[in-house]
């Protein structure tokens, strides 16, 4: 059987909405008898002692996970692979647009709005050394498609975008959606459970595991924790993290019963919530979170 995962990055402290994907991510690889996989994505944005935090806040609220948890900076050379072999058929080429060069660029008719516009995509061998004297390039994927469709658990087909997307950056660390699907393959993932603002990203994904033969996994994109002003939840909603609701009086375990409570599951344990875990049952709608206070640390268990 394969695997699905949780895959923060260590640049922070989880929020309740981390946390309530983590336990969705658990919920859909157990109760689907697949392994469950942590990894840190960790290729930017590492903050010293942000992943140990991350670990103990994910075990303080019962998840468990197999095996060792795994770092993105301990396989560059998996990444440096997939770099090579796209490079060696031709599917990557030098970018050394600017945000403001894409910005302002027309826009080839049909094009989709946002996607990039293909500047550099046929310029010569004497352009591109006269380029390259002027900025460090970003390497493209030369897309042979405008867009592609997924299979998402609660979105159905799913039709998004593939432009000509950045694989690696100009300062030559691997840009998230080839990370993304080099460490899902590396690690025999076979189901994606994360936030429904990564759904559009999506088929960018898929169709790169397409051209690299590495299989498209399993979609489940689940709804996003939104604040009181409908805004994605943040640290400045006031208590959001473990250890600030713990310093209000809200233990660990009570924030799990409330998380499950948010999904419609039973609160007593994950052992009850799991078995009674359906998708097509969960709530689609955002969970409108706000700030805990003393009365919900409450013990009705
Ligand atoms: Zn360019």
């Amino acid at each position: 059987m394969g695997a699905g995962r949780f895959a923060p990055s260590p640049s922070g402290e989880l929020h309740v909405g981390n946390l309530r994907t983590a336990v969705l991510a658990w919920l859909f690889a157990r109760s689907t008898r697949r392994s469950f996989l942590l990894r840190i994505e960790d290729l930017d944005r590492a903050r010293a002692g942000a992943e140990d935090a991350q670990l103990r806040d994910l075990a303080a609220v019962g998840l468990d996970w197999d095996g060792a948890v795994e770092r993105q900076t301990d396989r560059l050379d998996g990444f440096h692979d997939a770099v090579s072999t796209l490079r060696s058929r031709g599917l990557l080429y030098e970018c050394y647009c600017t945000r403001r060069d894409i910005a302002e660029a027309p826009s080839a008719p049909h094009a989709a709005p946002g996607a990039y516009p293909g500047t550099c995509r046929n310029l010569s061998d004497a352009e591109r050394a006269g380029r390259r004297a002027g900025r460090p390039a970003a390497l493209r994927l030369r897309s042979g498609v405008g867009s592609f469709t997924v299979t998402d658990v609660l979105h159905g087909e799913y039709t998004g975008v593939v432009d000509d997307f950045v694989a690696v950056r100009n300062d030559g660390v691997p840009a998230y959606n080839l990370a993304v699907v080099v460490d899902d393959a590396l690690q025999g993932i076979d189901q994606v459970v994360r936030g429904d603002d990564l759904l559009s990203s999506a088929p960018r994904q898929a169709y790169l595991a397409t051209l690299l033969g590495t299989g498209v996994p399993q979609y489940a994109h689940v709804p996003l924790v939104l604040n009181r002003e409908g805004r994605r939840l943040a640290k400045r909603d006031g208590s959001v993290t473990l250890a600030a609701l713990e310093r209000d009086g809200i233990a660990p375990a009570r924030v799990r019963q409330l998380l499950l409570r948010s999904l419609g599951l039973p609160e007593a344990s994950l052992a009850a919530a799991l078995a009674a875990f359906d998708p097509a049952r969960m709530p689609r709608e955002p969970w409108i979170y706000s700030p805990l206070t003393a009365a919900d640390a409450g013990c009705d268990d």
